[in-house]
């Protein structure tokens, strides 16, 4: 495949160097094309983060398409067979920052979008875009404003679609219908600093501490369910010392991870590592932060269209998974917002040399029509 209308948006797309915060006009791009098939565009911007909210139609059910026109840095300039920002296809692959994540599914909705509303002007409901330049960063003016503005005038989203590359290893053969949550802490176990020649004058915090991290690490939290896999912690950075070998250390930091289930909520995760280092009798401060709360689309009509579309295009049947990161999702569920994620293979996003198969793209524009087909014709 050497051109298709896909591929031609992808490119244009590709081309600016969107590094987040910045939508270096991409969000522009996209408005222009959706205007002209009858979008009521909205720019939401707040502080220095560009937001999209675009819509065709006022009645309910609210089909909408989400995502971020923000890429991560690029990295070391000269790692690149190619300048990140200057897409280039090389036997059938299609190379630039923002390939896989998410431009091409950005192109695939707008592309999708134009077929399916030159073919059903009068379609059900309404056609929704939310797009935010603030997903790679700290997702603070991005779509949790343009939720917050939607839910003060009492707009609703009824499906939405995040066109995040969910695919693993043939296009459309995962579709992510929830995320685990993320709650992050900080615990400090408090000794007492001395001599390493003089123990007993000293409360060694990193001997203290030890048997607790231990059975934090093999404490089973929960077992999951049928949408979610058993809650895991992850301690990601034990630190402790003074730099010098003969000082016992006063206190020992630990920085640790849980992606939780919808068995368990954030405060109960907190109570039970409470109730585990007050019973090995440590003396500590914690400090958490909850970076997402999970969410779960069960099987229903978004689920379905996505199913059946990707089997109408593909032949592939998609399994349902609510594994990896976090995403943008998690803002619009909580509205009441049946959520999923679908988008192109994710194997090299935020790496270097970023890239996606240039003949997935048009059976996605394919998908993501026919998703509107099932729903809105
Ligand atoms: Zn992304």
């Amino acid at each position: 495949m050497t051109s298709s209308a896909t591929l031609d948006l992808s490119l244009e797309l590709l081309r600016q160097p969107s590094v987040t915060p910045i939508d270096h006009n991409c969000q522009n791009i996209m408005a222009n094309r959706l205007a002209q098939v009858g979008f009521n565009i909205e720019h939401m911007r707040f502080e220095d983060v560009d937001n999209l909210w675009a819509r065709r139609g006022t009645q309910d059910p609210v089909f909408c398409f989400a995502g971020h026109t923000d890429v991560v840095p690029t990295g070391d300039l000269q790692a690149w067979q190619s300048a990140p920002f200057q897409p280039e296809i090389r036997d059938g692959t299609l190379y630039g920052r923002g390939a896989a994540d998410m431009k091409t599914a950005l192109a695939a909705m707008v592309i999708a979008t134009e077929r399916f509303v030159k073919k059903h002007p009068d379609h059900k409901g309404s056609i929704a875009y939310l797009i935010t330049s603030d997903e790679e960063g700290p997702s603070i003016n991005g779509t949790v404003k343009v939720i917050e503005t939607l839910e003060a005038r009492q707009e609703k989203i009824t499906w939405c679609l995040v066109g995040e590359p969910s695919s693993t290893q043939q296009l459309g053969d995962i579709i992510k219908n929830g995320r685990r949550g993320s709650l992050n802490g900080v615990l400090t176990v408090k000794g007492k600093q001395g001599h390493v020649a003089y123990p007993h004058l000293a409360r060694n915090p990193i001997h203290l501490a030890a048997a607790a991290i231990y059975e934090l690490s093999e404490t089973v939290w929960d077992k999951g369910n049928e949408y979610f896999p058993a809650t895991t912690f992850q301690i990601s950075n034990i630190h402790a010392g003074t730099g010098a070998t003969n000082v016992v250390p006063g206190t020992v930091e630990v920085t640790f991870n849980f992606r939780y289930s919808t068995e368990l909520s954030a405060d109960q995760l907190k109570q039970r590592v409470t109730e585990l280092l007050d019973r090995h009798g440590l003396e500590y401060d914690i400090v958490w932060t909850l970076s997402g709360l999970p969410f779960l689309t069960p099987v229903g009509e978004l689920v379905n269209a996505a199913k059946n579309a990707i089997h109408q295009v593909t032949g592939v049947t998609a399994e349902l998974s609510t594994s990896g990161g976090t995403s943008d999702g998690r803002f619009i569920a909580p509205t009441g917002a049946q959520v999923l994620e679908l988008g192109v293979l994710n194997a090299s996003i935020h790496q270097i040399n970023e890239h996606v198969n240039v003949a997935d793209l048009e059976p996605l524009a394919e998908i993501y029509e026919e998703i509107l087909v099932q729903l809105l014709a």
